[in-house]
């Protein structure tokens, strides 16, 4: 711990080692986000005195010789958008702000079950709704590589605070690529799991046909420990899968040789790709060949129409999840209203920001009568066409592999005036979404002027062991070695 605030599987060793007790991980962490968060912005709930007493039970467990699991006395993070008890839940929204939940989620209690120190919830848009993370009621994150530049979103939070080393590893959500594509602009691992592989109970519903939680980490054996611990049946969702998950580690070491790997051209040349992130994944191919892989050439001509029927699906989903935030039953209730009507609108009209209404009044239009056929129906038959073509796609390859964005992170404020912009940026990502698909950015170099690049991985469903393998194997070869953000 001396020189680098160690990741998850380092963490582990130290405590294991009697080398860093979880208070001493715990208040490095608490040092760390006093020096740096004023800056970066990546917590928007952080109690230093309730993690240390966390870590101090974890601690008094260690020395009565019990250990809870895998992450024992590990201090992790949530997006703010996981219910933990008596920790203050805002979704990075107005709305939400002094709403405090009275019971775990299904992750937060898989994390206590491994002995997790959960220290805090990090920064998220608002309702993740967003890809830079500019959406947020509490502020902008800035990503640590670049403090001009955005973080990615909606987990922005998440994948800044893990690649300042504010915390060993985080959960965030991914229902369009708001786990990867943030992953992909500050350095780090984030995968998305296979729908169903995680447990959604306690989770603010944002897409809930898309709507998957996951782990952002500093390297695919953190991400595989974090997502190990969090996966597996809940009976409290009813898309909670009833299988037993995987050991992830078990073939961590796999390595590629005799696997099949596509790169559809599709995801290549669509608009707006950056000609640097295109060698680099490129180059990252040529490494996953040399170590064994066999590339084969599949088409997948569909996946141009991601993007629109996720800017139908989600919003429908949002729209009416969304319905619930009335100032009666949960959070803000604005104040001054002649009548119930007038209490309800002043409630959301305050309580959510433009991106949140915005994704409500597509939502709602798309969903009304006379539309739901032109618009619902027609976008869950283009989610079926999608979903096929990775099921053909997995005949004939085992992987698929693409760039996790189009371009590394932008500029703050480059793209808040543009939303189409904006909705582009997860090009690559939502098609994973589409089809319910496991899918893993890993960092595979830097642009020249340093900023990381990130290469996705896409396994067929419920194949996060292979998914994972690979993206060890991608990782060994050394692309990102060594690298972090200056002065962190
Ligand atoms: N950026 C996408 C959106 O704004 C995806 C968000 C997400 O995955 N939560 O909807």
């Amino acid at each position: 711990m001396k020189d680098r605030f160690p990741g998850i599987a380092e963490a582990t060793r130290l405590i294991k080692a009697g080398e860093a007790s979880p208070t001493d991980l715990v208040r490095a962490a608490a040092e760390r986000i006093a020096g740096i968060d004023g800056e970066l912005n990546c917590f928007i709930g952080f109690d230093a005195d309730a993690a240390l007493a966390a870590a101090k039970v974890a601690e008094k467990e260690i020395a009565a010789g019990g250990a809870r699991g895998a992450l024992h006395g590990v201090p992790v993070a949530l997006k703010d958008l996981f219910a933990v008890s008596g920790m203050p839940l805002t979704c990075g929204s107005r709305i939400l702000e002094n709403f405090v939940p009275g019971y775990d989620s299904g992750v937060a209690e898989r994390l206590r079950r491994a002995g997790a120190v959960i220290i805090g919830k990090n920064n998220m848009d608002e309702f993740a709704m967003g890809s830079s993370n500019e959406t947020s009621y509490f502020g902008a994150v800035k990503n640590p590589w670049d403090t001009a530049r955005v973080p990615g979103g909606s987990s922005g939070g998440c994948a800044a605070a893990v690649a300042a080393e504010m915390c060993c590893g985080a959960v965030g959500t991914d229902t369009g690529g708001s786990i990867r594509q943030p992953a992909a602009f500050c350095g780090v691992v984030g995968m998305k799991p296979t729908y169903g592989r995680v447990s959604r109970f306690g989770m603010v519903a944002f897409a809930s046909s898309l709507d998957q939680a996951g782990p952002l980490a500093r390297s695919v054996e953190d991400a595989a420990i974090l997502l190990g611990a969090i996966s597996g049946f809940d009976e409290k969702d009813s898309t909670s899968r009833d299988t037993p998950a995987p050991d992830l580690l078990a073939e961590l070491n796999g390595g590629v040789r005799g696997l099949k790997i596509a790169a559809p051209r599709e995801y290549f040349n669509i608009g707006g790709m950056d000609g640097e992130v295109e060698n680099c994944v490129r180059e990252a191919l040529k490494d996953m060949e040399s170590l064994g892989a066999e590339i084969v050439d599949v088409s997948m001509p569909n996946t141009g129409y991601a993007v629109s029927a996720y800017y139908v699906i989600a919003p429908c989903e949002a729209s009416s999840n969304l319905a619930r935030y009335d100032g009666v039953r949960y959070g803000r209730r604005a104040g001054d209203a002649q009548s119930l009507e007038e209490m309800i609108v002043k409630s959301r009209s305050e309580g959510f920001g433009e991106e949140v209404k915005r994704r409500i009044m597509l939502g709602t239009h798309a969903l009304s009568s006379g539309y739901y056929d032109a618009y619902y129906l027609k976008a869950q038959k283009v989610k079926t066409l999608i979903t096929e073509e990775f099921y053909a796609a997995f005949e004939k390859a085992d992987l698929i592999m693409t760039p996790t964005a189009p371009e590394a992170a932008f500029k703050l404020g480059e793209k808040t005036g543009d939303p189409i912009k904006m909705y582009l940026s997860d090009a690559l990502t939502i098609p994973a979404n589409i089809a319910g698909v496991p899918a893993i950015s890993v960092p595979c170099g830097l642009t020249k002027s340093g900023l990381p690049i990130g290469a996705q991985i896409i396994g067929r469903r419920f194949d996060e062991q292979t998914v994972i393998r690979a993206a060890r194997a991608l990782e060994s070869t050394g692309r990102f070695d060594g690298l972090r953000p200056a002065g962190i």
